[in-house]
């Protein structure tokens, strides 16, 4: 029997947070003054009067003094391992415009290329990071060419990626790749020639492995090989497995710092699932990851996923499968989403398709009869079109409540027809737009969509209103950061990088937009039980901001600091310490 000691203290709660604005995200939306955690789990939320009973000798008490609290925040469709391995790598010189104020113009690029140049040996390859569309941004308004990288770089190999479609190589990169005015376009790849016939420097899709590949053993052999026998190259370059573990804590400390407690990762070989594995096992998991287990074009083929029979919900509440993805067609960045009209600046251009209909209509019946849930990348209108018709097919065979199946970027970011919105709600899909498009890429959009294409574009009004629940992904950290309080101030303001403003009549309100990164994102996850609001019996996943994004002014609120983010009960960053 428990003494009456022991059972005043199994009452106290392990941390308590008082007096401020405890925005609780219940179904009655209230605020709260106070909140009490313990064991991981919240159990106490009220008035700080009520709260302070549960304080004993052992409680940390945090003052919030009018400070806010959120249930920690989600991003639910990341390439994080991918992104914070690559940021920590040091071979990689970082022009990010979405990362560095100082990178505006081509001539900035080439000034720090240059400063980067002079300490590394004569004749070895420089890598240069650079952002997706940056030629919209840079004050020159084009990409630069190989001249630009020469003057930059005249002896060292050098070449700077856009994203994961586009790159562009100097000269001496060129000739090592023996790249001339005679090489033929490498299967499903282009490179980019000038009237004379002559190599820009540009190359897009598969053709940059011509380059890229260089920098890893062995990547000349792969080259020549895949050239000879008519197949695509692969791109090799892989990091090992102890930069995969940094590359997740890194990532993980950069997500903390902005009070996102959840992502959705997208993951695409074994070595990245043992990665997270091993950082969980050796207990430095500092917040809960789901995986979208990629199971196309991948590393993990789906056979072998089906055969080991782990699927959807399977882990832990740290480290779970959240579900399959499949990507059909390309993206915005590299113009290859496939759509049904042509880019408005190539009007050859309809994108591609990678997954042929037949393809997708088997995957996607197989992994569903499996019990999981699917999470297919539409970003073209054929795309969303080839998703839905799947998803149809296979419902109608195999009706299952309560599937959740998702469509990544989708006709939730733009394109959303009456008609593809009464087929979402009908058979039950679950969209999640990228809000952060807006903003990174609204402009280029313009332009290579077409104001028609992008009337109602991030359609977030409409879809509440048809009683549609979604969240937003960002594909962060490789392109932008990782930032929910930026993306909520995007559901509100609705501004480009310019400062233009994109369907202002389907901006949302702050609450509701603070419900799509907490309750409807944790609902995304299967998780709304044990998450995604502070609710007594939830998990303990807080963060306290600076200020009420409630009260504020909405254009701060991406501006808004995180003072503490708490996971499971525990603080996990606390601002300045
Ligand atoms: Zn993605």
């Amino acid at each position: 029997m428990l003494d009456d000691f022991m059972v005043v203290e199994y009452l106290f709660a392990d941390l308590v947070l008082l007096d401020g604005d405890v925005i609780t995200v219940d179904s009655g939306e209230r605020i709260a003054e106070a909140v009490a955690v313990k064991d991981g789990k919240i159990i106490g939320v009220g008035s700080s009067e009520e709260i302070k009973r549960l304080i004993g000798a052992t409680t940390k008490v945090i003052a919030l003094a009018g400070r806010a609290v959120l249930p920690g925040l989600t991003d639910a469709h990341v390439h994080m391992i991918q992104g914070g391995t690559r940021d920590l790598d040091p071979d990689k010189l970082d022009c990010r415009d979405f990362y560095y104020p100082e990178i505006r113009s081509i001539a900035d690029v080439v000034a720090k290329i240059r400063a980067h140049s002079n300490r590394i040996p004569q004749g070895e390859w420089i890598e240069v990071i650079g952002s997706p569309m940056q030629d919209y941004r840079f004050k020159e308004r084009r990409f630069p060419t190989r001249r630009d990288l020469d003057e930059a770089a005249p002896e060292h190999p050098a070449f700077m990626s856009f994203g994961a479609h586009i790159t562009v190589v100097n000269s001496l990169g060129l000739r090592r790749a023996r790249i001339t005015g005679e090489t033929p376009d490498p299967v499903a790849g282009i490179i980019v020639k000038d009237d004379a016939g002559e190599p820009t420097g540009m190359l897009r899709e598969k053709a940059q492995n011509l380059v890229t590949n260089l920098t890893s053993p062995g990547g000349e052999h792969v080259i020549r090989d895949a050239i000879e026998r008519g197949v695509t190259i692969p791109s090799i370059h892989s990091y090992g497995f102890e930069d995969l573990k940094r590359g997740i804590r890194s990532a993980v400390q950069r997500c903390l710092e902005r009070g996102v407690t959840t992502v959705h990762d997208i993951v695409t070989s074994p070595e990245e699932l043992r990665a997270y594995q091993e950082v969980l096992l050796e207990g430095d998991l500092k917040m809960r990851i789901l995986l979208l287990v990629r199971a196309y074009e991948s590393k993990i083929r789906a056979d072998s996923l089906l055969n080991v029979g782990l699927g959807t919900g399977f882990g832990n509440d740290w480290l779970k499968i959240g579900g399959i993805k499949l990507s059909i067609d390309g993206g915005m960045t590299g113009c290859n989403a496939a759509f049904y009209e042509p880019y408005c600046h190539e009007p050859w251009n309809y994108g591609v398709v990678r997954i042929p209909q037949e393809t997708l209509d088997i995957l996607v019946e197989r992994f569903h009869r499996a019990g999981d849930r699917l999470c297919v990348h539409a970003i073209g209108d054929k795309a969303f079109d080839m998703i839905l018709d799947a998803y149809e097919k296979t419902l109608k065979k195999y009706p299952r409540m309560d599937h959740r199946h998702r469509i990544e970027h989708g006709p939730s970011n733009y394109l959303c027809t009456p008609e593809r919105l009464r087929r979402m709600k009908e058979l039950g899909i679950f969209p999640v737009p990228n809000i952060n498009f807006l903003y990174y890429f609204g402009d280029p959009l313009m332009v290579t969509l077409g104001e028609e294409r992008m009337m109602d574009a991030f359609p977030f009004k409409m879809m509440m209103n048809a009683g549609i629940r979604f969240t937003s992904g960002t594909d962060a950290p490789g392109y932008m950061p990782i930032d929910v309080l930026r993306d909520i101030w995007s559901c509100v303001a609705r501004k480009t990088w310019s400062g233009d403003t994109i369907s202002p009549e389907q901006a949302v309100t702050v609450m509701d937009a603070i419900k799509i990164f907490t309750i409807d994102a944790a609902y995304c996850g299967f998780e709304e039980a044990i998450k995604g609001s502070i609710e007594v019996g939830k998990l303990a996943d807080l963060v306290v901001l600076r200020e009420n994004p409630l009260k504020i002014d909405a254009e701060r609120i991406k501006d808004i600091e995180v003072d503490y983010t708490i996971v499971n009960g525990e603080i996990m960053y606390q601002k300045g310490s």
